[in-house]
């Protein structure tokens, strides 16, 4: 018997806070158009507790972001055409600086995921993973 319900969190945003702890039911798509790519951007504006808005004006942050954005972006659309790309800039630790990408085929998100799962961006491991 299936009594538990979809996290709305995970379903939607494909990260919820509560983690592996939640009552409710996460699931990953085996294969979606959709990469998620969680805390990919670790740049400033993002709200991490000490820093925030100490060394960086608005314009430097916003010209990180812009950088950030551009080379991901271009790195993504090697793979494909793509509908959305976004990048999360919520404060919450789950939704930190995840990367949506939502392509127009199933085959290139495959063949992104793939190719970058692994890779090293900003000395950080990439952890591709389909979302809904
Ligand atoms: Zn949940």
């Amino acid at each position: 018997m299936q009594d538990k319900t979809h996290c709305p969190f995970h379903t939607k945003t494909g990260a919820c806070r509560f983690g592996p702890r939640c009552s409710r039911l996460h699931v990953y798509p085996e294969k979606s158009c959709t990469l998620l790519i969680k805390n990919m951007y670790t740049g400033p504006g993002l709200a991490w507790e000490h820093d925030e808005g100490l060394e960086c004006t608005d314009e430097e942050i916003e010209e990180k972001f812009e950088e950030f954005y551009e080379d991901v972006h271009s790195e993504f659309l090697k793979f494909g055409e793509l509908v959305n790309f976004k990048v999360c800039r919520n404060s919450s630790p789950h939704l930190r600086g995840n990367v949506y990408v939502h392509y127009q085929s199933e085959e290139d998100a495959v063949a992104a995921c793939l190719a970058l799962s692994g890779r090293f961006y900003a000395s950080k491991q990439v952890l591709a993973r389909y979302s809904i």
